[in-house]
């Protein structure tokens, strides 16, 4: 035991758990820490699982908060069609282990739910019935909500934060929450007069709404139209977070994590349906497995060049010893006209 946070020369260096273990103090801590924000299971692994994968595989710490447990989502496998909340009702529960398979797949061991499992409970498409539900996550009061969050914010002290725009990508009530409770959670950790019994104020030095480049889907739902793969294809509306490619601040280089991100989407299975490079949801249409994930900074100093390539550039946190990439040896700035 004895914890000592100087150097022992001679001594083997620690394991990297037990060298987090030994760490209480905040400032102690020598790893990059990761905050996601999501509405429901399987949208983490369709937006981020590369990402999620990469910096889980590279010793940083990912945090993933998932707002709702998903109970309004169809199901693709017939077998499981039972689960449904116009039948038995128990979809919810079922894509917790869904979720649990994903987080496996992508090395992330850290992964809540908003206020526990089921407290708040999926809203449904925009305009349905569901939407008025009071046990809802649209209906949820906002400060109430983000103070579950503002709780998790100053526990994990993350330096980056990856939410959804104020569209919550595509315009479904929960993205939209998930966008409002991230936002306003971001700005209440910080202040030290805001509930001081969730623990000390914490800022959060960059925030991320996630991204997709234009041209990068046009390209990839061209590609789902020659394979064939699904009996549609996904329309460019039908994708969250699309932008122009100028909006696009940061290109993240997830490809050999792949096969991590595709695992965490079969492991959603009443979801997503996979085949070869590309996957479709509960409607068939297919779209394109996007191994480089995409960003926008929102809030806070933008490091090194444009596109940032780690989403944490420009900040003072250094790697521990154990993680396979040290701070500094990221790869080469990919240039602004090719984000691919
Ligand atoms: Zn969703």
């Amino acid at each position: 035991m004895a914890p000592t946070h100087g150097r022992s020369p001679g001594a083997a260096a620690p394991a990297p758990v037990a060298r987090l273990l030994s760490m209480t103090s905040a400032t102690d801590r020598p790893t990059r820490r990761l905050l996601l924000v999501h509405a429901h299971p399987d949208d983490e692994s369709i937006g981020n699982g590369a990402t999620m994968a990469r910096y889980a595989a590279e010793g940083a710490e990912v945090t993933l908060v998932t707002c709702t447990l998903g109970e309004g989502g169809e199901v693709i496998p017939p077998e499981l069609a039972h689960l449904t909340a116009d039948r038995d009702d128990t979809l919810g529960r079922y894509r917790i282990d869904e979720l649990t398979g994903a987080m496996r797949a992508v090395g992330v061991a850290d992964f809540r739910f908003l206020g526990g499992p089921g407290r708040y409970r999926d809203s449904g498409m925009m305009g349905v019935p569901e939407n008025d539900d009071p046990r809802c996550f649209w209906q949820a009061d906002l400060d109430e909500a983000a103070g579950h969050l503002v709780a998790v914010i100053r526990e994990v002290r993350p330096q980056v934060l990856v939410a959804y725009d104020e569209r919550g990508g595509y315009g479904h009530p929960d993205h939209i929450k998930a966008h409002l409770v991230a936002m306003r959670a971001h700005e209440l950790a910080a202040d030290p007069a805001h509930r001081p019994e969730l623990g000390a104020a914490w800022h959060i030095a960059k925030v991320y709404w996630t991204r997709m480049p234009r041209s990068v889907i046009e390209r990839g739902l061209a590609e789902a139209a020659v394979r064939g793969l699904f009996p549609g294809v996904a329309q460019v509306s039908d994708i969250p977070g699309v932008v122009d490619d100028e909006v696009i601040t940061t290109v993240f280089d997830g490809t050999a994590h792949a096969s991590a991100k595709t695992a965490a989407l079969r492991a959603h299975r009443t979801q997503i349906a996979v085949d070869g490079e590309f996957f479709a949801l509960s409607n068939d249409l297919a779209q394109p497995i996007v191994t480089t994930e995409y960003y926008q900074l929102v809030l806070g100093e933008p490091g090194g060049e444009r596109p940032e390539t780690d989403l944490f550039a420009g900040l003072d946190v250094a790697e521990p010893a154990s993680g396979r990439e040290p701070a500094g040896s990221e790869p080469a700035p990919a240039s602004a006209e090719s984000l691919r």
